[in-house]
């Protein structure tokens, strides 16, 4: 008869205190056959702490396919085994995905144990709308890279959260003003759950300028929030396509009116040709009148 399988646990870990270490992941992690870290040198101070013994592997972007497979291995056999990273939940913006795909794949129980998440956090003391929001987890390092994926970003309604290094938080927050303009709205949820504690809502500029000018902001773990756009925001800019086009259509074609909105607005050519067309219907039906 073959052994019923054990568990895949995926357990979060505090992100900075270390009160919120949750009685149930002690218990997990206390009880588990094997513990896959993240970063064996950073958890296991953390797991002596609450006093686990459990043996505990190295588990990280580099080995972890090879890792996962022999890990759904053993809980066929019925061994339980524990993600952990270096701070909450893992697989956000850390390791863990191909063990836990392989797992459904294999029809093993893979089982939460939740905790802290610093965007979780973030999210729930920043001031921005919570009811819908997106997680961009790492924009790209370089500026051009990170322009582009915002560059994707300027018409998302929702409240998006970003995780940023403190060496790049100021090129990043340059960069959104640019994009997203004056008025956009936007957090710095800094050292969340440790002593420097940093949670600052402004417009864009604003937060450039507080950051900037206090070199303590740009030390430690940060998330940015960023204000999803406002409907009186695209109503403004409908508005101000509509009278750039009808400036265009009195002298030249729809096609170049078009490409010369487009280029102005930084649009697509779908956002702009059918209100272009649209104009053009009513500038001559009221000539032919
Ligand atoms: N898995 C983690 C989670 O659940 O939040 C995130 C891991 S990711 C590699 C690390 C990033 O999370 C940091 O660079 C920072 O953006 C954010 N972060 C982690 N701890 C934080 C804290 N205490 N305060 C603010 N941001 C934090």
């Amino acid at each position: 008869m073959s052994k019923s399988p054990g568990k895949i646990y995926v357990v979060a870990t505090p992100i900075g205190n270390l009160g919120d270490m949750t009685t149930r992941a002690i218990e997990v992690l206390s009880s588990v056959d094997l513990i896959l870290a993240e970063d064996t040198r950073h958890s296991i101070p953390l797991l002596r702490h609450f006093q686990i013994q459990t043996r505990c592997q190295a588990f990280h972007e580099h080995n972890e396919i090879s890792v996962a497979a022999s890990v759904c291995e053993r809980v066929k056999q019925g061994e339980s085994v524990a993600i952990i990273s270096d701070a909450g939940v893992p697989l956000i913006s850390d390791p863990g995905f191909p063990l836990v795909r392989m797992a459904h794949e294999n029809k093993l129980p893979v089982v939460s144990i939740p905790g802290a998440c610093a965007a979780i956090s973030a999210i729930s003391v920043a001031g921005l709308a919570t009811d819908r929001f997106t997680f961009e987890g790492f924009l790209p390092a370089k500026s051009g890279a990170k322009r582009k994926v915002l560059e994707t970003l300027l018409d998302e309604s929702r409240t998006m959260i970003f995780y940023e290094s403190p060496r790049r938080v100021i090129d990043t927050l340059k960069i959104m003003l640019e994009l997203f303009g004056e008025n956009r709205q936007a957090v710095l949820a800094r050292e969340l759950t440790k002593l420097f504690e940093t949670v600052h809502k402004a417009s864009l500029p604003e937060l450039l300028h507080f950051v900037e000018s206090d070199s303590n902001q740009v030390k430690g773990e940060i998330v940015l929030l960023l204000e999803g756009i406002q409907k009186e925001e695209t109503d403004e800019d409908e508005e101000e396509l509509k009278r750039i086009l009808s400036v265009l259509l009195e002298e030249l074609s729809v096609k170049q009116a078009v490409s010369i909105a487009m280029n102005l607005k930084n649009l697509k050519r779908n956002q702009v040709y059918p209100i272009a067309l649209e104009l053009k219907k009513i500038s001559e039906d009221s000539e032919s009148l």
